[in-house]
């Protein structure tokens, strides 16, 4: 179907872009979400402004210990990294799950985040990061953690005239062994279960854990009875299939064509306990 009428404006620069933002109009980014909305007419904005082509938002960098990834970084820019590579492998390898390289040519961290898709990959890891997003209007900045930043399907903390300007994640060592499981979709590529994990050793026991999932509900989440189920012990299977058979109890899961809810509940048992398994044989 042909998209309702709209304006299209490529901003000066961010100031100019936040302007027209607080005038009403709605950001574009890689397109891979809006677009096809647009294109069904289930949105249907007058006026489009593209951040995609604003290049001060197209970084990723360390500064003060951490990790800052500019909204406009493409998923592509985002899985070959060599500084995430080295300081944050998950993100990375998240990255490079989704979709097709098409999709991740154009699309952005900031768009998918900002769409907060229940099936959509970026969300486990940023949970299993902690990460922190910087949202912007033109009068005010203010920094979310990732655990209120996503509120339910497609809805988000971003206010009506806000921007996701930046993601603000840890720079690790590799002591931390990290790793993103995930049951495909095979029409999209989509999550239908996304497990990311990462996980650090401590005197041969585990010492910190962080489990994310994405895929299951209608929001991302950290599993945090089955991390707590895993601190301080050695890493046995049973330690594993003990921790992993809580990652998704008393989640409301969904039910759609590609899976039920019980069925989405098995699978992550199943992946989250690969994906443990994974991230510690990669542990320093
Ligand atoms: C065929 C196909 C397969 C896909 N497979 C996967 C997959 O396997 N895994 C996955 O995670 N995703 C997948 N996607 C989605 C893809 O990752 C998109 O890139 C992403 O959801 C949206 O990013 P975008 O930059 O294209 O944003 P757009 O489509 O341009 O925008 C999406 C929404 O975010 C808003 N927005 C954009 N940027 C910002 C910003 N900085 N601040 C505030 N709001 C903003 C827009 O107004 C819009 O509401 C797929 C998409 C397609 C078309």
């Amino acid at each position: 179907m042909i998209p309702h009428k709209f304006e299209y404006t490529v901003p000066k620069n961010l100031d100019d872009a936040l302007h027209l933002l607080a005038s009403g109009a709605k950001p574009l980014a890689g397109g891979m979400s809006l677009i096809p909305m647009m294109k069904l007419r289930l949105a249907t904005p007058e006026r489009l402004v593209d951040l995609a082509k604003l290049q001060e938002l197209n970084y990723i960098r360390e500064s003060g210990g951490e990790l800052h990834i500019g909204a406009t970084a493409t998923h592509y820019d985002v899985e070959s990294s060599a500084l995430l590579l080295r300081k944050c492998p998950l993100l990375a390898e998240t990255a490079a799950a989704i979709g097709d390289l098409q999709v991740r040519n154009m699309g952005t961290i900031g768009g998918s985040v900002a769409h907060a898709d229940p099936a959509a990959d970026y969300p486990a890891a940023l949970q299993a990061l902690e990460a922190k997003l910087v949202l912007k209007s033109g009068k005010s900045e203010r920094t979310v953690a990732v655990k209120d930043f996503f509120q339910d399907a497609f809805t988000t903390a971003l206010g009506p005239e806000e921007i996701v300007l930046e993601i603000v994640l840890p720079a690790e060592d590799t002591a931390t062994g990290t790793l993103y499981e995930k049951v495909v979709q095979p029409a999209s590529g989509f999550a239908i279960v996304g497990i990311a994990v990462r996980i650090r050793r401590s005197a041969g026991k585990i010492g910190f854990v962080r489990i994310g999932v994405t895929g299951i509900a209608n929001c991302s989440y950290r599993a945090t009875a089955a991390e707590a189920a895993l601190e301080e012990k050695v890493g046995l299977d049973a330690d594993i299939e003990a921790a992993a058979a809580l990652v998704a109890t008393g989640v409301d899961a969904n039910s759609d064509l590609h899976a039920s809810a019980d069925y989405r509940r098995h699978l992550a048992e199943v992946y989250a306990a690969r994906a443990i398994a994974k991230a510690l044989s990669r542990c320093a």
